[in-house]
């Protein structure tokens, strides 16, 4: 029977771990060489032979060319973590390289195949870590049943055998790179809930090394006299040394230092704990400052906390635990071996059943129910155990904020969440009848203004389809059982997804940061009335181009909010199509629009008829007059009554063709640069560029793909 595994895969260390049904106990797997970890070291040999785990790490002490260390660091980035022999190496390459050794040699151990591994990760891996993370398994062969974060797994190790009801743990995680602080409670159904989690991804055992490198080189400046912080080759060999210079001080309390020292020869000198703890006291105060704000934020004290458990090779230092007791008032569990605590947690989730998905609560501050801590129980069986994680960071969405002034980045899932966790969010969306309708989505982790975020992502959500209101889009994100983030998105009420497509983030984002022109937001609504003559004279060659210089027209002013109306002039007034935002309402009416319409001669004033069809109508108003001869009788009639139009702010363009009087159209057009004596072959492009400069004065043709994000409200949850 194949077998399931906890993985962890450390900067420095890995394990391996599998859940014995016999002793119900979670063991560890020793690799063969009969080790409980595996140095995360890789060789590559010149002639290409591939080292990896304890015989790298005893060739990159020996110095070695070719060694490989730490690529947990660069997980998730896009590019070689390392050359060697001029070939590069991604992180998920040399992970997948790793995991499938990890992998072999459990399977040797174990005399059986493994089927099935739960991987952890520090709880600050963001989704790109975490899918390089999945990335690496796959490429091992290895079917991950989920990514569970380091400091949840440790305290379900400890949790097990320690399970006290209402206990409230503090794990505190002090690894090589980052510090992670994460707060969990013992419920009362035996599950144990992730709380909060909190980290400092810049801060580690690394910056305690940098502590002790300055240290050493301002000491042999103020006793030898050299100065050597410029001495690139002698920095690098000192910060080489360090590490064990440090974990020499984590056993004795003080250690003798030797050092060659260009120029100058033999320098000893004794560094002691007391003046190392010291010089990185600093460094501890963040840690603690970050405790002392997730308390904060759970409106907890230090007395609130029944334990503080110990996770991560720094935390071995005693200053670690020295001062944690002096400000909490505990004594911090350091009774696990935190090299093997995180792949131990690991092998009980391969037991347990899988999270389901939950539903946003808006109460993530929620006070903390404290209770009688209950007195320790072991648990013996494990499938009653719950273990509810969360997810570090906020994601959000840039929208235009409600006054559409500005971007923001809003919120859809907030920090801490319970995972797995879903979360939809409603926005508003102007279509636009004349081409693809497609939104922008950017991802932003944190809840931070646009610019000072991480943006995780682009998503163009495509196959929206024209609505002549705003249409809704619902976005979706969620957080799966591994942490990892989920876009969905669909249109009104339908119940399948549009189409997805990840872009790659454009460079220039500082738009975001801009306020938004006004003009590009707050769009004005639109009417044009065409107003065609029909008479007689305009039969054949003149009503067809008439026709397809008003589809013309519809295709090429793109913007959101118009509405269109028709009507025909010939002896009568006919109103053809009343104002309506759906273009279509006037294509449809145009196969059947002809000549004749009313009657044979030109006799009527469309004027007050134009007037009365905009009367309470809002935003910029559009009249095109197409005429092709004289008004007979109602010439100086329609001089002034196109007046009583102007009057209402109703912009006239008057277009003549074949026996229209250019005088004449000046006199009822708005403006003398309004009025137009065309050949009827020209009809179609004025028509077109009449549109386009409509269009030019609400927006700009660039500005339009903007818009599309910039219509982005969220108008309820
Ligand atoms: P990660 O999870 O990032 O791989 P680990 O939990 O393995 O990190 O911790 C690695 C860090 O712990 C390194 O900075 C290392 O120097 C430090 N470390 C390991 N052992 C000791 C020790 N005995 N004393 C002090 N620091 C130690
Ligand atoms: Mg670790």
């Amino acid at each position: 029977m194949s077998k399931k595994v906890g993985i962890d895969l450390g900067t420095t260390f890995c394990a391996v771990a599998i859940y014995n049904e016999s002793t119900k106990q979670p063991e560890i797997v020793k690799n063969r060489f009969g080790n409980k970890i595996t140095p995360s070291v890789i060789q590559i040999c010149d002639d290409g032979e591939i080292i990896i785990g304890d015989e790298a790490k005893d060739a990159f002490d020996e110095g070695d060319n070719g060694c490989i260390t730490a690529f947990k660091r660069g997980m998730g980035e896009n590019k070689p973590y390392a050359y060697v022999n001029g070939q590069g190496y991604t992180s998920e390459d040399l992970s997948a390289i790793l995991l499938k050794e990890l992998k072999e040699m459990a399977e040797e151990t174990l005399n059986d195949t493994i089927d099935e591994a739960v991987i952890t990760v520090p709880a600050y891996f963001f989704h790109k870590e975490r899918q390089a993370t999945l990335n690496a398994a796959k490429k091992a062969g290895i079917k991950v049943r989920m990514l569970i974060n380091e400091p949840t797994a440790a305290a379900l190790n400890y949790g097990i055998d320690h399970f006290r009801e209402n206990a409230i743990i503090l794990v505190y995680d002090l690894g090589g790179g980052t510090f992670d602080v994460t707060l969990l409670q013992m419920g009362q159904n035996k599950e144990i809930n992730c709380l909060k989690t909190m980290g400092n991804h810049i801060l580690g055992g690394k910056d305690w090394d940098r502590a002790l490198v300055s240290y050493i080189v301002s000491l042999i400046e103020s006793e030898t006299g050299e100065y050597l912080n410029d001495d690139f080759a002698f920095i690098n060999s000192l910060s080489g040394k360090v590490e064990k210079i440090k974990k020499d001080l984590s056993k004795a309390t003080q250690t003798k230092v030797k050092l060659h020292i260009p120029n100058y020869g033999l320098y000893e000198t004794i560094i002691s704990r007391e003046i190392f703890e010291q010089i990185t006291k600093s460094l501890l105060d963040q840690t603690v400052t970050l405790c002392e704000s997730i308390l904060l934020e759970s409106h907890l004290q230090w007395h609130d906390i029944t334990d503080i458990l110990l996770v991560g090779g720094s935390t071995r230092m005693p200053q670690v635990s020295s001062y944690l007791q002096k400000i909490s008032g505990h004594k911090p569990l350091t009774l696990m071996n935190p090299d093997e605590a995180v792949a131990l947690g690991a092998a009980i989730q391969t037991t347990l059943p899988l999270p389901k998905y939950n539903t946003y609560t808006a109460s993530t501050n929620e006070t903390i129910q404290k209770g009688q801590v209950k007195p320790e129980e072991k648990l013996t069986t494990v499938a009653s155990i719950r273990v509810n994680d969360v997810q570090a960071h906020a994601l959000g969405i840039i929208a235009v904020n409600s006054e559409g002034t500005y971007y923001e980045n809003q919120n859809i899932i907030p920090a801490n969440q319970e995972i797995p966790v879903k979360r939809a969010k409603k926005f508003k969306y102007y279509t636009s009848p004349n081409k693809n309708n497609e939104v922008d989505i950017y991802l932003l982790q944190g809840t931070r203004p646009i610019l000072e975020c991480e943006i995780l992502n682009k998503y163009v959500i495509s196959g929206i389809r024209h609505m002549d209101e705003p249409t809704t889009i619902r976005i979706q994100y969620s957080y799966d059982m591994s942490g990892m983030v989920h876009v969905q998105a669909r249109q009104e009420d339908d119940n399948i997804d549009l189409p997805i497509r990840e872009e790659p983030i454009e460079e220039d984002l500082s738009r975001f940061g801009q306020p938004i022109p006004k003009q590009k937001i707050k769009q004005e609504p639109t009417t044009v009335l065409f107003v065609i003559d029909t008479s007689g004279s305009m039969a054949g060659e003149r009503i067809k181009e008439a026709k397809l210089s008003i589809k013309d027209f519809i295709k090429k002013l793109s913007l959101h909010n118009v509405t269109y109306g028709l009507i025909a002039f010939s002896e009568s007034v006919t109103q053809v199509v009343s104002f309506s935002n759906r273009p279509s309402k006037i294509i449809d009416k145009l196969p059947s629009f002809d000549s004749g319409l009313g009657g044979c001669g030109t006799d009527a004033d469309p004027f007050p008829t134009i007037q009365s069809m905009f009367n309470g109508i809002r935003g910029k108003k559009y009249a095109i007059v197409l005429t092709d001869g004289e008004w007979y009788g109602n010439a100086r009639k329609a001089t002034s009554t196109s007046q009583l139009c102007k009057d209402k702010d109703i912009q006239i363009i008057a277009i003549g063709i074949g026996e229209a009087d250019i005088e004449f159209l000046r006199k009822i057009s708005s403006m003398p640069a309004d009025a137009l004596k065309i050949d009827v072959t020209q009809l179609r492009t004025s028509f077109g560029n009449i549109a386009q400069s409509i269009g030019g004065n609400t927006t700009t043709r660039e500005d339009i793909s903007y818009s599309e994000v910039e219509t982005w409200k969220a108008v309820d949850e």
